[in-house]
């Protein structure tokens, strides 16, 4: 066992707050590095992403030989649904890194009628979207942290240390040493859930085998709730439509399509998503249901950088058959339900065009979720965010970025040497705001 920091300094007052690594650049790592500058960590901050740039769940496709190609493949956009929004809002809607959404949305219902405007969770509130991809909501939120933040993509930290000081280790996948800091920040679950292990074949949770040196029961408790939350997955097809082909397309009645629950039973799909492209292509992204995803768990999409990093065999067969599954879907609901912009023929056009899939093994966690007031294990100098943290957002966007920030200022405080009162004050502030709706 190792011995716990002095609680009445923390690692080094707040002029002197300590070193601090977040794992994961999706928007709640992204947001937590922003949140902290803003707030005034001065210690060095460094990032950690597995994937090749920023993003996670948020982030857009791109091509290094098709320069006009850009795919929301996750989410397409997000929604506030409480107030006052986060502060880190208003500087990327200033800074231009994100706008507010306007394309039509519509539903589609069991019988195949269409019915416009957004349902919850994802249409309701303010919504907004990365203005030139998804992704430049996480550049933003970078901009926001400033240069000053060691950023490491392609870099998946696959084992966790600590020291007999206390301090954290960040090993890669040969267990090569990549950082030791102060305090850690964990915007994902991979390193703390049991589905690392039966997914990626790892032997243990890496954070598990840390933790059982801390001694720390918050932690302990944290890892069991952590370890009970379960994730609905989604695999995704992408369709870049030919320039030719793609004016049908644009003249769809809306940019989204959310599928009531009886629409996902019949068509196997949870929404689709109308991307037009500046160069008259339009990138479709058709995301299938909760129930066709958990039956394709296993096939990762060829480009998937997780699957890459850890070595998982492509399985180009099974990935066409998955390909094919969900082209066939949205030929069905385009021929019952849209046939009056899609012809046939246009349908046969478009499909022609490069088809991929994009697997997302955990794509919205279920509730309840992590609650607020274990999100920061002081003892353990260790936080989470993400939106697996309960509260407002939970599973979206915004339960990422609300997350994140609620974090910052409990790392601040708990720096600062606070009181566990003055830190937990800090965690019932950040769980304050308002729903917007009635
Ligand atoms: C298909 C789809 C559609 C969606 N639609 C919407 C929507 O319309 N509106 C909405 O609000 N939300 C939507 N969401 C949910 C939304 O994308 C997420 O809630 C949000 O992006 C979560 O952000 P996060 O930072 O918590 O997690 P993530 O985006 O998952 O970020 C975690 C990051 O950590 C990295 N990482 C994890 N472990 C490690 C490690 N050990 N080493 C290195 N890196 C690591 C991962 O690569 C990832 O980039 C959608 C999600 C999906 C998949």
């Amino acid at each position: 066992m190792v011995s716990p920091p002095d609680p009445a300094t923390g690692p080094g007052g707040i002029r002197d707050p300590g070193s601090l690594a977040v794992i994961g650049a999706g928007a709640a790592g992204c947001a937590c590095v922003a949140a902290l500058r803003r707030q005034g960590w001065a210690g060095p901050i460094s990032l950690w992403e597995s994937g090749r740039g920023p993003g996670g769940r948020t982030a857009t496709r791109r091509s290094r030989t098709d320069a006009g190609l850009r795919i929301d493949h996750g989410a397409p956009l997000f929604n506030l649904t409480t107030s006052p929004p986060p502060a880190l809002l208003e500087p990327l809607l200033a800074g231009g890194w994100i706008e507010p959404w306007t394309g039509p949305i519509a539903q589609l219902d069991g019988q195949g009628q269409l019915h416009p405007g957004g349902s919850a969770p994802h249409g309701l509130g303010s919504l907004y979207r990365g203005n030139g991809g998804m992704e430049h909501l996480c550049r933003g939120l970078l901009e926001q942290a400033g240069a000053d933040v060691e950023i490491h993509y392609g870099q998946l930290v696959r084992h966790l240390e600590i020291t007999p000081e206390r301090r954290w280790r960040l090993l890669g996948p040969d267990r090569q040493l990549l950082k030791e800091v102060d305090w850690l920040v964990l915007s994902g679950t991979l390193l703390a859930h049991p589905r690392s292990r039966l997914l990626l074949d790892w032997t243990e949770v890496p954070l598990a085998a840390a933790a059982r040196r801390l001694q720390d029961a918050q932690l302990q408790h944290v890892l069991a709730v952590l370890a009970s939350i379960q994730s609905e997955a989604r695999s995704n097809l992408l369709l870049l439509v030919p320039a030719a082909a793609a004016a049908p397309w644009r003249k769809l009645p809306f940019r989204l399509l959310e599928f009531s629950e009886a629409a996902q039973l019949r068509w196997n799909l949870s929404r689709l998503s109308v991307q037009p492209l500046a160069d008259g292509r339009c990138a479709v992204v058709a995301h299938s249901s909760a129930t066709f995803a958990s039956e394709h768990l296993s096939v990762y999409g060829s480009r998937s950088s997780i699957a890459s990093q850890l070595g998982v065999a492509p399985r180009p067969e099974q990935e066409q058959a998955v390909i094919e599954a969900l082209s066939a879907a949205l030929q069905d609901t385009l021929g019952q339900a849209l046939g009056r912009w899609l012809s046939k023929a246009a349908l046969r056009r478009s499909l022609a065009g490069e088809r991929q899939l994009m697997r997302w093994g955990a794509a919205f966690p279920r509730p309840p979720g992590l609650p607020l007031e274990l999100a920061l294990c002081p003892a353990s100098r260790l936080g989470f965010c993400g939106d697996y943290v309960a509260g407002p957002g939970f599973g979206r966007v915004e339960g990422a970025l609300r997350s994140a920030e609620a974090l910052a200022g409990r790392l601040l405080a708990a720096a600062a040497g606070g009181s566990p009162a003055a830190v937990n004050n800090h965690c019932e502030s950040s769980r304050g705001p308002a729903p917007l709706l009635g």
